[in-house]
């Protein structure tokens, strides 16, 4: 007979984008939420948390870009030129040292509070084209990565075919990242589902490098051949050069010429969104689409700011990403979010902490096509332990902590129940005080 083991877990304080509650017991069966009370006591053998938030969610990475981390801020230039770094990067890579990066890169984002990634995945094949033998030595290296560290990871596979909007062919360092044309990618792309299997952490999802990387008509043939169920993401205006070229050559921006090719909607992911225009904006919010900000990037490459609010209030979710991993680090891209508001308006609150909590969380599960935990019976016990007591958090609301805590403030990182980082406090003995392990966050702030 197999034995159902059931976890329990007791927040002093659990704090979600629908409010704050108190004294919260929570019991995990399977990698699953089994049940919740409000207003209760532990019981013996709980793990006392803190300050518990759901899991953060990054829905954009690329983990190999850690290695350019403090490497490029004395070359100056634009994002452009930092690409140049980052092809000779992509040039270098094997699959054995693709792997270690991104267990590295993993490890650091789950330390960091992140329980989910959207590994946005375009480096396939050997430098100059040729496929791996046996295949998928690059993406299977990211599915160990995510397995071996525990985090659940959205195999973001990224077709790229050209080099720039007029569909000329890829240049010689992009060569590794193409599978000719669209029906290539597609077969390659249904045989990683396969090699890949069924994987409580891990699943595949399709990516689009961008209108630069993909012709209109592939991009089409790719979603008229994706299954429904399928996140589907792409990198969008993030330099306003690539919407002037492509308006040039089409006559129209690219959101509207997906919007017309049928390409937005719920499962779409559109990674920046840092220059659009007011119709484009409208154009995502009504197709309830969401957009990925990774506002350390976007600050580091000199990228812009993007319309978050806008977005928002035109009916996008937004949700956020580390990208580039100049920094891993959840909370500074929440704040990066409300900072880049702040300094484009000159007015304060613009989104407001129960909306940056959601663009941190429950907007990425969406993205990557996970269900979100709202702390509700079946839903994925990931959830992150944060210290309210702190130099930095001390005296915070517990719905604000999130403008203040750094990724240094994370103590326990869950996933699927699993504790992946910090132990969190176990309850030994009924009747002993709530702080019986650990320092009270009354007596640290003292
Ligand atoms: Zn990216």
């Amino acid at each position: 007979m197999r034995v159902r083991v059931v976890s329990g877990h007791w927040a002093e304080t659990l704090v979600t984008p629908s409010g704050v509650r108190r004294s919260v017991r929570v019991t995990v069966a399977e990698g699953r939420i089994a049940s919740v009370q409000d207003g209760v006591a532990a019981q013996e053998g709980d793990r006392h948390l803190r300050l518990v938030v759901p899991g953060f969610v990054n829905a954009h990475s690329h983990a190999f870009h850690r290695e350019l981390r403090g490497r490029t801020h004395g070359d100056g230039g634009d994002f452009w030129h930092w690409r140049r770094a980052m092809y000779r990067l992509a040039a270098a890579v094997t699959p054995e040292s693709y792997g270690v990066i991104a267990r590295r890169v993993f490890r650091e984002m789950v330390e960091a509070g992140w329980t989910a990634v959207g590994e946005f995945h375009y480096v396939h094949h050997r430098p100059g084209g040729r496929p791996y033998q046996p295949p998928h030595a690059m993406e299977l290296a990211l599915a160990d990565a995510a397995r071996d560290v525990g985090i659940r990871l959205l195999l973001l596979d990224t077709c790229y075919l050209a080099a720039d909007v007029d569909g000329r062919p890829l240049e010689p360092e992009q060569r590794r990242f193409g599978d000719g044309d669209a029906a290539g990618w597609l077969v390659r792309w249904q045989a990683l589902r396969e090699a890949v299997g069924d994987d409580p952490l891990v699943a595949v999802g399709a990516a689009i490098h961008s209108v630069r990387a993909v012709p209109l008509s592939a991009i089409e043939r790719i979603v008229a051949a994706l299954p429904a169920d399928v996140p589907l993401h792409l990198h969008v205006a993030e330099q306003p050069r690539e919407t002037a070229a492509f308006l040039a050559v089409h006559g129209e921006t690219p959101v509207a010429a997906l919007d017309r090719l049928g390409v937005l909607g719920p499962r779409t992911t559109l990674v920046h969104g840092t220059h659009l225009s007011p119709e484009d904006v409208a154009r995502v919010g009504a197709a309830g689409a969401t957009v990925a900000f990774c506002p350390t990037t976007e600050a580091d490459l000199g990228d812009g700011i993007g319309p978050g609010k806008a977005l928002a209030a035109a009916g996008a979710r937004i949700a956020l990403g580390s990208d580039g991993q100049s920094v891993i680090d959840p909370l500074l891209e929440i704040r990066g979010l409300e900072a880049g508001e702040r300094l484009a308006s000159g007015r304060r609150g613009r989104i407001g902490p129960p909306a940056l909590l959601a663009a941190g969380t429950w907007h990425g599960s969406t993205s990557l096509g996970l269900r979100p935990n709202r702390f509700a019976v079946g839903d994925p016990a990931d959830f992150v332990e944060l210290d309210p007591g702190s130099p930095r958090t001390t005296g915070a609301e517990p719905d604000q902590l999130v403008l203040t805590a750094t990724a240094s403030d994370v103590l326990t990182t869950v996933v699927a129940g699993r504790v992946l980082h910090g132990s969190g406090s176990i309850r030994r003995r009924a009747g002993a005080g709530p702080h019986d392990d650990r320092v009270s966050s009354d007596e640290s702030a003292r």
